[in-house]
């Protein structure tokens, strides 16, 4: 039985972001691979590099 590795990319486990937060360009959701800025508008994939914009739903 295999163990689980953090660094594999395929993690049952990951979490995912809603699919609004989703990289508009690579459809990247795991939150591992998705960093958010302080101010919570903005994304950086860590994926493709792509930073993106996301609105807030109150
Ligand atoms: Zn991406």
């Amino acid at each position: 039985m295999m163990t689980t590795n953090e660094n594999t990319p395929t993690n049952e486990n990951a979490e995912l972001v809603p699919p609004c937060f989703a990289c508009p360009k690579c459809g990247q959701r795991e939150m591992d691979h998705l960093i958010c800025d302080d101010d919570g508008e903005s994304v950086a994939c860590q994926t493709c590099g792509t930073n993106y914009a996301v609105t807030q739903l109150d």
